[in-house]
């Protein structure tokens, strides 16, 4: 499995979305969609962005649902996530050591921007609710962090990508060489 991460608006799933059309043999597997599906089972959420909100023992419960789920896939995956969420209570770890111990893991990436680009791109999302834009450097170093701790658990290397303004295609082709 590949784990791709990426600060929220960097332009990871728009990312993600043109390595799949340009066809490769991963499957493609959003950490996100999976949580939604368990939460608004649970009647916790009805949106997306509501989820980060939630007290950190609901989120817990849900990604060791997540975790359960991904530890019985076996195959090529490419799993879109997070390497820290900010949750009013602080940032939270999208892969806690517990739940990424039971999985494969080949290649951590993560996707990242400058700060300007990344808060043009959230303004020019109007399909998500996005925080504040007062913290985007402090998350992406947090994220780093994290990423080092993760690669550090699991021995897998990591690799920052840089999803550039007017470079989607180098971001891509970047990716696809990491396959
Ligand atoms: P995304 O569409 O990638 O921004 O993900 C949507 C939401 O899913 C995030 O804002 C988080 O609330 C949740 N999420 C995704 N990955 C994780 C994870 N590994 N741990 C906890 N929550 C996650
Ligand atoms: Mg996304």
């Amino acid at each position: 499995m590949i784990i791709v991460m990426g600060l929220p608006g960097a332009g990871k799933s728009t990312l993600l979305s043109k390595l799949k059309e340009s066809g490769t043999d991963y499957e493609f597997v959003n950490y996100g969609d999976l949580m939604l599906k368990i939460e608004i089972g649970k009647g916790w959420v009805k949106t997306r962005d509501e989820m980060r909100k939630l007290p950190i023992e609901k989120q817990k419960q849900a990604q060791k649902l997540v975790a359960a789920w991904l530890a019985k896939q076996n195959g090529k995956l490419i799993l879109d996530t997070h390497c820290s969420v900010n949750t009013p209570s602080g940032y939270y770890p999208g892969l806690p050591f517990a739940f990424l111990k039971g999985l494969a893991i080949e290649k951590l990436i993560y996707v990242t921007a400058n700060v300007d680009e990344i808060i043009a791109r959230r303004q020019n999302d109007p399909s998500r609710l996005r925080d504040s834009n007062d913290n985007i450097a402090e998350h992406d170093s947090m994220n780093r962090c994290y990423l080092a701790a993760y690669s550090a658990f699991t021995g897998a290397p990591s690799v920052i990508i840089y999803n550039k303004q007017g470079k989607l295609d180098e971001a891509v082709e970047q990716m696809k060489k990491l396959l």
